[in-house]
């Protein structure tokens, strides 16, 4: 039971990709490029949106858009494109740990953290679930620091009714195959200015601005024309799987909720969610197995949880070194990412299979 991406109907795409040929444009800001930004901006309610080929070029071009240098603070309880994101930029990464009751950066212990190297903060919204976005504004003005989050997992995802991509000076996607929605490859920055926009507009294509100018050392991070038509005909259809992807949230909720020793996110009422996500956490001396043998267990019986963040980003060998990467600095990232399984997760899962989880998990309870 491995995860299913989100596909397009493919007799639809064949409509797509004969136009593609009729007009012999296939990247480069083409039509479709531009609809899917467009689009995008409608459906997740933003301004502004830049399409990327990928969400750690778009996450590299995001720091170079404000030209944050020195030291930012993040969190080491995410994907590793996050920090090596701050690596490529020649960005000293400083972690800071996580709130236990989200599995995000915590905002009490941002402030002890900072030096006067800080240029930025670059949190994550870590399985989708907002950061304390209000608390993190707070401190950011007082220092005169740039926010930059990593919103990889928060597609769609509103906070009283407010999309939690608009916050913060920019906000990145990605629309990688594994995601609630997809262009195979892919990523984006939200941002809330024309003129930034057009920078890194400027940025993802070599850093030109119009024919003969040059602006930047830009990159190239364009989304072609085959995967924009891709991303606009999944656009139609991610509705209906975060609506599935919902239900089979809701059987291991409901299903999971006594379990002695398994612990997961409680729901947050103010939360529109995408349900990218379903994370449990293994208290061993409590489930009587620990998270590794109930990992493989799940494996022998063809059930691929994943244990998504494990190892943490700051006990990698590129990282381990950093004064802030100590485990005795991060006590709480370092406990959750020694429990936590991501149980199967997509629109594609029967009741049967979600079961069939359910019932392993239960048996092996002691
Ligand atoms: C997927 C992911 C990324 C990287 O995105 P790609 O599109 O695969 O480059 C960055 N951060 C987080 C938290 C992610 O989950």
């Amino acid at each position: 039971m491995v995860t299913s991406p989100l596909l397009p109907n493919l007799k639809d795409f064949i409509p797509y990709l004969e136009k593609i040929w009729q007009n012999k444009w296939l990247t480069n800001q083409g039509d479709f490029h531009e609809e899917l930004e467009l689009e995008l901006c409608k459906y997740l309610d933003v301004k502004h949106l830049n399409l990327f080929s990928n969400g750690t070029l778009a996450l590299i071009t995001a720091l170079q858009a404000l030209r944050i240098s020195g030291e930012v603070i993040t969190t080491p309880y995410s994907f590793v494109a996050t920090t090596h994101s701050l690596w490529w930029n020649n960005i000293k990464p400083v972690f800071v740990d996580i709130e236990p009751e989200t599995f995000n950066i915590d905002p009490k212990r941002i402030e002890a953290a900072i030096t006067p190297a800080t240029t930025a903060i670059m949190p994550v919204h870590v399985y989708g679930t907002p950061c304390n976005v209000k608390e993190i504004e707070r401190i950011a003005d007082i220092y005169g620091l740039r926010v930059i989050y990593d919103a990889a997992h928060a597609f769609g995802v509103k906070q009283n009714g407010m999309p939690v991509v608009n916050f913060g000076d920019l906000s990145v996607l990605s629309f990688h195959a594994t995601k609630v929605f997809s262009t195979v490859e892919g990523g984006a920055i939200v941002c809330h200015d024309e003129k930034v926009k057009q920078r890194i507009d400027f940025l993802k294509n070599f850093g030109f601005a119009g024919e003969t100018t040059v602006v930047a050392p830009g990159i190239n991070a364009k989304l072609n024309e085959i995967q924009s038509t891709f991303g606009l005909l999944s656009l139609k259809i991610v509705d209906d799987a975060i609506e599935k992807r919902k239900k089979v949230a809701e059987i291991y909720r409901k299903e999971l909720a006594n379990i002695k020793g398994i612990r997961f996110l409680p729901e947050f009422p103010d939360i529109q969610h995408n349900y990218a996500y379903f994370p449990i956490l293994v208290d061993e001396r409590e489930y009587g197995m620990s998270r590794d043998a109930l990992y493989e267990t799940m494996q022998r019986h063809n059930i691929y949880g994943r244990r998504y963040f494990y190892p943490l980003i700051s006990n990698f060998p590129t990282y381990r070194g950093l004064p802030s990467a100590q485990p005795e600095n991060l006590p709480v990232a370092n406990l959750v990412a020694s429990q936590v399984i991501c149980l199967p997760m997509h629109h594609e899962l029967r009741d049967e299979q979600v079961n069939g989880i359910i019932d392993l998990i239960v048996k092996n309870c002691k």
